[in-house]
């Protein structure tokens, strides 16, 4: 066999670069995975935790806030309602007038209340930014500065009262120190990205090593393939995509080693096929030179063996080409309509001119007017092919019968079939080789006398051009019961 093509790659170190570069990528898109992970667990936690925090207590305020205006009567009992309130919020209420009348304030930071309730100045300020505020409330942090102990956080809005028309309303509420936190976070952070990155290293190099694992051994295999180990196993194993793979390489090693048994069977087959007609060609002509060219009888019997052999040849590199066609895919069936009556009662009378001086006897039985949808030249090679091995095969008698006939199709309900059927008396074939005569180069009798020495690819022939019509076709026979060989095409 031939060498393959040095690849110094499939030589040395092929599985390792195979495997190392797939671990590389699962090592990277963990890290990657893990980093990402991280990245967004920082910011949530870290960066925007203080912003997250007010955003939640701006919430829950302005629910309270909805709580106040829905449930404000103005009344005196109103004032503990929403000392409770404040109290079961931690926040100061003051509720006071467009004009700065206060109504209510529950005192309840231990002084630590906001400067707006004493002073006329702060509270204006504070009406006009609610006011021109579009959401319908101002929200603001005050910092903590050295009197007061902790940010707080101010929510200013607005009510519409029967008694009081537009009374306003500021809670003020202390903001948790969100700094500590963030700091314990912040510490704990370093630990958990050191102990996660730990562990998707780990994770990584174990799930890496699982997946490259089968993929290199499919490669070792794959190398000895390709230097023509044909019996080589493609070991499955590891997870459904490898075991997938295996099955398929071992499925292409199985079709490869046909492939080649093939190409090594084409090579024997056809040099003896074609040495055989050659030597005999030489050789009578050879003695047609020497022996027999002045005797007329002898030399046109020797001239006959010339042409016959000839013909052989030719018939022989015919089967070739078709064949070589139709494995290239090139053989290509273009159906039209075709009277299958006038096809068939053609090529019995083209036999019979050319056949009747050597005895043969055509018998044909043909109803008249079958239309079948068939690429005309291709049908006629298969019944050629098929009176072809009926000649070549028949018994003593030298009887073909041809017959076709009209039949009900099974499947299809009130529509015909045209069954083709070509008999011969000859010696029959075996049952347990009956199936085997379709296949490419397949000979019942390899040692049959030279006479009917064929190709074995006759058949072949005939089937592919039958399966490429879709057509049903078969052979019946049993030794010395003569066979006969069918295919029915659905009518018109
Ligand atoms: P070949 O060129 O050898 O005839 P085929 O493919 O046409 O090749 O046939 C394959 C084999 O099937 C033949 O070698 C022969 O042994 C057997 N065979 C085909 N037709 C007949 C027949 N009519 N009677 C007996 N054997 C046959």
């Amino acid at each position: 066999m031939r060498e393959p093509r040095a690849n110094p790659k499939a030589h040395k170190g092929w599985g390792f670069e195979l495997a190392s570069s797939l671990r590389q990528k699962i090592w990277l898109y963990f890290i990657l995975f893990t980093t990402l992970i991280m990245i967004l667990l920082w910011l949530c936690q870290i960066v925007f935790l203080q912003s997250y925090y007010q955003l939640m207590k701006t919430n829950t305020i302005i629910g309270i806030a909805q709580k106040i205006t829905r449930e404000y009567d103005g009344s005196t009992e109103y004032d503990a309602k929403l000392y409770q309130l404040g109290q079961e919020n931690e926040m100061n209420i003051t509720l006071i007038t467009e004009n700065n009348v206060p109504l209510y304030n529950t005192d309840l930071m231990g002084g630590d209340t906001w400067q707006g309730v004493n002073n006329i100045t702060v509270l204006n300020q504070y009406r006009d930014l609610v006011l021109a505020d579009k959401k319908g409330y101002y929200t603001e942090v005050q910092r903590s500065t050295k009197g007061r102990s902790g940010d707080k956080l101010l929510f200013g809005t607005y009510m519409n009262t029967k008694d009081y028309g537009r009374v306003f309303m500021y809670l003020f509420t202390p903001l948790a120190p969100v700094g500590p936190t963030v700091t314990i976070l912040s510490s704990q952070f370093v630990y958990i990205t050191v102990i996660v990155l730990i562990i998707a290293f780990i994770i990584s190099y174990f799930i890496s090593r699982q997946v490259a694992r089968p993929i290199t051994r499919l490669t070792k295999s794959a190398a000895k393939l390709a230097h023509g180990e044909y019996d080589v196993v493609f070991e499955q194993g590891g997870y459904d995509e490898v075991d997938q793979l295996a099955d398929t390489l071992n499925y292409a090693a199985k079709e490869i080693s046909k492939v080649d048994s093939l190409r090594r069977d084409l090579i024997a087959n056809t040099s003896h096929d074609l040495r055989t007609p050659l030597t005999m060609v030489k050789a009578y002509a050879e003695m047609i030179r020497d022996l027999s060219g002045d005797n007329p009888e002898k030399r046109a019997k020797h001239l006959e063996v010339i042409i016959n052999e000839s013909d052989r040849l030719s018939a022989l590199v015919n089967d070739m080409l078709e064949l070589s066609k139709m494995e290239s895919g090139i053989l290509k069936v273009e159906k039209t309509q075709c009277n299958l009556s006038k096809l068939t009662e053609d090529i019995v009378a083209r036999y019979r001119t050319v056949n009747e001086d050597k005895g043969y006897q055509f018998e044909l039985e043909a109803q008249p007017d079958l239309l079948v949808n068939a690429d005309p030249a291709r049908l006629e090679q298969a019944i050629c092919n098929f009176i072809n091995n009926a000649i070549n095969y028949t018994g003593e008698d030298k009887r073909i019968i041809v017959r076709l006939l009209r039949k009900e199709d099974g499947s299809r309900k009130g529509a015909g079939l045209a069954r083709l059927e070509v008999t011969d008396t000859g010696e029959g074939i075996a049952a347990d080789k009956l199936p085997m005569i379709w296949d490419r180069y397949y000979k019942v009798d390899t040692v049959h006398k030279r006479a009917v020495a064929g190709t074995g690819l006759g058949l072949y022939i005939v089937k592919s051009v039958l399966v490429a019509h879709g057509f049903n076709f078969g052979a019946l026979s049993a030794v010395a019961a003569g066979s006969t060989f069918w295919f029915e095409a659905p009518l018109q």
